[in-house]
């Protein structure tokens, strides 16, 4: 059989943190800390393969299976504490948790005091001589059983509590005495009893099954799933079960709980020993933003306090760190600090409690923190040879980068303003955007492209879908540890937490800060980094590349096979890439060269008459003597016409380049010939072809008969890329020409020309021999030599399976693998949206494969065109510039792939570039 429960606590420990798998990160780290002498209450953990087994074989099976080494489990924390389950005169009481491979916090299922009942509590009474205390932990005991494993709305018992508090005019639930106590008490059981028509469960070994069973129920709850879809959580067995001895945080004033950081999670500074505690509290106190927390070190707390505008004396008086009001325990805690993150080389965040004194460490685990934590983590690590270059590269996750990118405020513009009130910086950037008071709002506002800032007292997992909708999160709770602050740094999502001053309405859609109100709709900036709240719109600014981010990303070049190039076609987004790192443009989509200002016009003119020229010009063809000067004649116009709007289009053209060329200071470009179908560029309501009817002289009627003659039922696979330059040849000479004039003026410029949608090699070669013959007449009139490579997209399977001949006319290759999905998969690029989503859900596809390439079908027609490719033209240069070119796992197939470079937008540079090294390291 299966062993599917591993002890932990002191020499008899059977797990260790490889065990992640089978234990879930928290028992595996459990047992490492106990393997590790770190104090750790005893316990044991239920594998994940048993959570396995819950959803195949059922609840009835696995606990028959299970049981007796449930039992003789608890029989040796029983031996190890002293205490006696279900028993006086000490009983043992234990917490139950869950606990998957990945982190998912908040996500799942906790119970705590488990094995109290009116026995034990008068146990325990005597044992501990507190009846507060005791009484207190029975009352949160059967608010979580009630809560977590029997379903009753949490609101039902917050009621009873906030009603006996009330009548006894009391602030917070340490003000309750025993007779308040005794009050909830019993009402929490008559809540339970109403709920569930049973008396709430006296037999602890029932409550202990009932709790297991509702951990591993919890991992199949519909925000546990969201969590896992969201951060891409995937081929997990389940989660583990942690039973615990409980210790206790909320036994007295020389009892404490907290959470700590060994390195600071927002910015990865580590000037002191970042974290929070509370005393006199249990477990969940500290992330649930209730109170407010307390700094663990004086330096810490000091800053705290300056933050929230608290004197020393106030601070000291109210708010002393654990450093001075417990320092034999800090101590140990700063010892255990250090021991944990020199053995596992990364940032830890840890729990703890301390009971009567003694401190016990409940968890550690990689710490989640920022992107800008990430980078500068990283390399700190690597500077106090904690780690070397390769693992410093790989601790950074590519995507997070893409926070590092983004704008922050511009200093003077927030300067102007003056901030309404303070909060704590839970996680940084800037962030601006209208009001929304809850989650759904967020994301229906969102969803029609409303920036929002999601205003909570505080948020709770249920609440996460409207926070990754909004820009950022503002809460009126809670401490950097609170579920807000924990998620938005998770996300990379600005967030300011725990502001006080904000008195939330959430009836009337509005709140109040220092005399201000702010309304649902009105706009308001957060700075993430600061804390700073304004009531208005803030201006940002770009982000600095500078220090870490600059190591890292030096660091990713030294290490990277693959070239990384962008996607861009105006001199700015040139510019901007190329300050990221880009070593060149893979792709300038000249399309979007038409659109601008009164380009259209001109080149509205040209499809106007295009056809028409096309059709005459056939005739002429085959026309005989005497059709022949009729014909002519009736070319004549048409043809006028379309010369002249090619004539027009040139010097905008090669302007275009011009500046692309500067900017790019001799970096290689790729330029694409016209790709989208011309009816593209045509308006189709009678309003706007009555504005182009005006703009070139004609007839609406006639503008309309163009661009009806134009529709195609399926464009994307219609009259587009090569196959245009096949029909109007003129265009692709306009376009050579003004690439190649623009390269004689920029000298350094290295232009590549690109041929798009090609499938045969014949269409290859005809749009070859025009451009060659096109440069070779503006170098031999310009008196200059061009070497203009010319290539192709392979985006059309048949070019795939074909490029060995293909090979023979292309002097390099891109990889289009966006329409080389669309005919590889046979999704349509506009409308598989609608149903890939549920595709990915049913697992036909891990991921969307517009998104994340799909390696197994359109890989596989990549790595065949790179094969034949080579075979033809050994030196052939090979890159891809569909949007894979910027996604990680993408970029780590192409590099396995051999192709040279990935090309990708401006802003996914500096990620690819350090996927690239992952990939080479
Ligand atoms: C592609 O198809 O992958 C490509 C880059 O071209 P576009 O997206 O412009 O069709
Ligand atoms: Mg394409």
């Amino acid at each position: 059989m299966a062993k599917y429960i591993y002890y932990f606590g002191g020499k008899q420990t059977e797990g260790k943190a490889e065990m992640k798998q089978l234990l879930g990160g928290k028992g595996a780290n459990l047992a490492e800390m106990a393997n590790l002498n770190v104090p750790v209450p005893p316990g044991f953990t239920i594998t994940t393969e048993a959570c396995e087994q819950y959803y195949k074989m059922g609840e009835k099976k696995l606990f028959a299976t299970i049981k007796t080494d449930v039992e003789k489990n608890l029989r040796k924390v029983e031996k190890q504490t002293g205490k006696t389950f279900g028993k006086g005169p000490n009983p043992l009481l234990v917490s139950v948790r869950s606990g998957a491979a990945q982190s998912m916090p908040g996500m799942m299922d906790t119970v705590l005091n488990l094995g109290l009942n009116q026995k034990t509590v008068q146990a325990m009474i005597k044992l501990t001589d507190n009846e507060r205390f005791v009484l207190d932990s029975y009352r949160r005991f059967i608010q979580m059983f009630g809560d977590v494993v029997m379903g009753i709305p949490y609101e039902k018992f917050e009621h009873v509590l906030s009603t006996v508090k009330k009548a006894r005019k009391l602030k917070t639930d340490n003000q309750m005495n025993v007779a308040d106590l005794k009050k909830v008490i019993s009402k929490y059981k008559t809540v339970y009893k109403n709920a569930t028509k049973k008396n709430f469960p006296e037999d602890p070994m029932n409550q202990l099954w009932a709790a297991i069973a509702a951990v591993f129920g919890s991992w199949n709850n519909p925000r546990a799933i969201r969590y896992r879809e969201m951060n891409e959580i995937r081929g997990l067995l389940g989660t583990a079960v942690n039973v615990q001895t409980m210790v206790f945080g909320n036994s007295g004033d020389k009892s404490a709980t907290g959470v700590a950081f060994t390195r600071d999670p927002s910015t990865g500074e580590h000037k002191y020993f970042y974290g929070e505690y509370l005393i006199n509290a249990q477990g969940e106190d500290v992330v649930a933003g209730i109170r407010t927390p307390q700094q663990i070190t004086v330096k810490g707390s000091r800053e705290w306090a300056k933050n929230q505008g608290i004197s020393e004396a106030v601070r000291k008086r109210d708010f002393p760190s654990l450093e001075e009001n417990m320092p034999k325990c800090f101590k140990t805690l700063d010892k255990t600090r250090v021991k944990l993150e020199k053995h596992y080389k990364d940032m830890q965040d840890m729990e703890f409690t301390i009971e009567n004194g003694d401190l016990y460490m409940l968890q550690t685990r990689t710490g989640k923190r920022t992107a800008a934590a990430h980078v500068k983590i990283a390399v700190d690590m690597l500077r106090e040879k904690l780690i070397n270059e390769k693992t410093a590269l790989k601790r950074v996750p590519p995507q997070a980068l893409d926070q590092l990118l983004h704008p922050v405020f511009d200093t003077a513009s927030e300067k102007k303003v003056k901030a309404v009130t303070k909060g704590l910086p839970a996680s940084p950037g800037a962030a601006t955007g209208r009001v929304v008071f809850n989650a759904e709002v967020a994301e229906k506002w969102a969803g029609k492209g409303e920036p929002v800032i999601l205003t909570r007292i505080e948020t709770s997992p249920e609440d996460i879908g409207g926070m990754d909708a909004a820009k950022g999160i503002l809460t009126a709770r809670g401490g950097m540890t609170s579920h807000a602050a924990v998620v938005a740094r998770g996300m990379g999502k600005c967030c300011v937490a725990g502001c006080g001053d904000i008195d939330i309405n959430y009836k009337q859609k509005k709140f109040s800060c220092n005399g201000k109100t702010v309304k649902e709709g009105d706009w308001v900036s957060l700075n993430g980094t600061t804390g700073q709240v304004y009531p208005s719109r803030i201006k940002t600014v770009e982000p600095q590349l500078t220090g870490p981010f600059k190591v890292i990303m030096d660091m990713a070049d030294k290490y990277r096979k693959l070239g990384v190039r962008t996607n861009a076609d105006t001199p700015k987004d040139a510019a901007v890439a190329v300050k990221f790192g880009a070593q060149g443009i893979g792709l300038c989509r000249t399309e979007h060269m038409f659109f601008e200002g009164n380009r259209i016009v001109s080149f509205r003119k040209l499809i106007l008459v295009a056809e028409e020229v096309k059709n005459l010009r056939k005739q002429l063809e085959t026309a005989d003597k005497r059709e022949k000067p009729k014909i002519e004649a009736k070319l004549k116009g048409p043809e006028k016409y379309y010369n002249e709007a090619l004539k027009e289009l040139l010097p905008l053209q090669r302007k275009d380049f011009t500046g692309i060329f500067k900017a790019l200071k001799g970096k290689p470009c790729t330029i694409r010939l016209l790709d989208p179908p011309l009816h593209e560029f045509l308006p189709h309501d009678s309003k706007g072809q009555a504005q182009m009817a005006k703009n070139l002289g004609v007839k609406p009627s006639r503008v309309k008969a163009v661009v009806n003659s134009l529709h195609e039922f399926n464009p994307m696979l219609g009259h587009r890329g090569c196959r245009l330059g096949t029909t109007y040849p003129e265009i692709t000479e306009m376009q050579v020409r003004a690439i190649a004039e623009a390269a004689c003026t920029v000298s350094g410029s290295k232009p590549e020309i690109m041929i798009p949608l090609v499938g045969n090699v014949k269409e290859l070669s005809m749009q070859k021999e025009i451009t060659k013959a096109v440069i070779a007449e503006v170098a031999k009139k310009k008196k200059k030599n061009l070497n203009i490579k010319i290539g192709t997209m392979i985006e059309v399977p048949r070019a795939a399976v074909t490029a060995d001949e293909i090979a023979k006319e292309a002097e390099f290759f891109s990889f289009g693998t966006n329409d080389l999905t669309q005919m590889g998969c046979g999704f349509s690029r506009d409308d598989a949206g609608k149903f890939l989503n549920e595709y990915v859900e049913k697992g036909i596809y891990e991921y969307d494969p517009f998104q994340v390439l799909d390696q197994e079908g359109v890989g596989r027609l990549l790595t065949t065109a790179v094969k034949l490719g080579r075979k033809t033209r050994k030196n052939i240069k090979l890159g891809i510039c569909g949007e894979h070119g910027g996604e990680p796992q993408s970029v780590a197939f192409c590099d396995k792939a051999g192709l040279d470079y990935v090309s990708c937008s401006p802003f996914r540079v500096p990620i690819a570039r350090l996927a690239a090294a992952q990939a080479a390291v």
